[in-house]
């Protein structure tokens, strides 16, 4: 995900208008006027932080490598043991650069049968270039935050769906591929395709947008999680999501607060970026949030100063910070 593209969001603007159980219940999360009450299952931290090593064990995930490949692999295979309905939506796609990305969507589905869906998402590739260094800027990150945190977090969201009772609405997690292979830092003039301005960023979900996994296919709302697994993270109120989704802003930020989470999810809108949800929610028609780290203090603006950096290793990950993002899924989940 860029910062750049806060520029391409407004533009967009313009266009536009032109087992284990921690046995709570959901009740205590808010939903008083309800007469069920659901347990909703604990989230495992640690399973949830294994989950992201064992991605960066594979060593960067940059599409056309041999690491990217076997991750993908690893990533379907889980999913389908944790009981998920999965597609794999392959496709090729052109870079900035010209080089031509064999790529791949995997989407996990439960409850395929209720009509009444939440969409889960996160990238699983990772950026080629650590653009943002200043040695070896040419030279791929191992991403733990950008890239694996999210995809870890949901793949212990599917553990869980998988080993307990289910919520009431249908689960689809999508792993989007492509998401970090835009034009490297150094490039002034952002390339155009065929004469037109070109997003170069977020090839997967762009293509699902237009390409959705099964026909017709709608959710109630989504939630994307991006670099969600950093030492004292902050999650604003990201200025897309608040554009395009703000009740569901509010209820996942009501839903954390409830659970002693303020001091992760703050009560401050951000600025807008370019990410996944941007697509899903402009093309797809599908409100769609964007969970991800902002630093008003940040040297790198708007991140963490690991962002597109060889800084971006296991090192900076925080269990705790897991368990803030993860418990507040389930919470959101559950409580539909
Ligand atoms: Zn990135």
């Amino acid at each position: 995900m860029i910062i750049r593209g806060y520029s391409i969001i407004i533009i967009f603007v313009v266009l536009l208008f032109g087992c284990e159980s921690s046995k709570k219940s959901v009740d205590q999360v808010g939903n008083r006027n309800s007469k069920r009450t659901i347990t909703v299952p604990s989230f495992n931290r640690d399973s949830a932080y294994y989950y992201i090593q064992k991605q960066v064990d594979f060593g960067p995930r940059v599409p056309n490598t041999y690491a990217h490949k076997a991750c993908g692999n690893f990533l379907s295979d889980k999913l389908k043991s944790y009981g998920a309905i999965i597609q794999e939506q392959q496709f090729a796609e052109q870079a900035y650069n010209g080089e031509v990305l064999h790529l791949k969507n995997i989407i996990g589905s439960y409850n395929v049968d209720v009509k009444k869906r939440v969409l889960l998402a996160a990238h699983w590739d990772t950026r080629p270039y650590a653009d943002k260094d200043i040695e070896g800027r040419y030279e791929p990150i191992e991403g733990a935050n950008d890239g694996a945190s999210g995809v870890g977090v949901l793949l212990e969201v599917a553990r869980i769906l998988h080993k307990n009772e289910k919520p009431n609405v249908g689960i689809d997690i999508i792993f989007f591929d492509g998401e970090d292979y835009g034009e490297h830092e150094d490039i002034e003039n952002v390339p155009m395709k065929n004469g037109l301005v070109q997003i170069w960023w977020c090839l997967g979900s762009q293509y699902w947008a237009d390409h959705p996994h099964a026909p017709k296919y709608s959710a109630y709302f989504g939630i994307l999680l991006d670099m969600v697994g950093s030492r004292n993270a902050r999650f604003f109120k990201e200025g897309g999501s608040m554009q395009f989704a703000p009740k569901v802003v509010e209820k996942v930020w009501a839903t954390a607060r409830s659970l002693g989470y303020s001091n992760y999810f703050v009560n401050t809108n951000s600025p807008g970026i370019m990410d996944d949800h941007i697509f899903v929610n402009r093309d797809a028609k599908i409100p769609m949030i964007d969970i991800v780290e902002y630093d008003p203090h940040s040297p790198s603006y708007y991140f963490g100063n690991y962002h597109h950096s060889k800084k971006d290793d296991m090192s900076i990950i925080d269990k705790q910070t897991l368990q803030a993002v993860g418990e507040t899924m389930l919470y959101t989940i559950y409580n539909e």
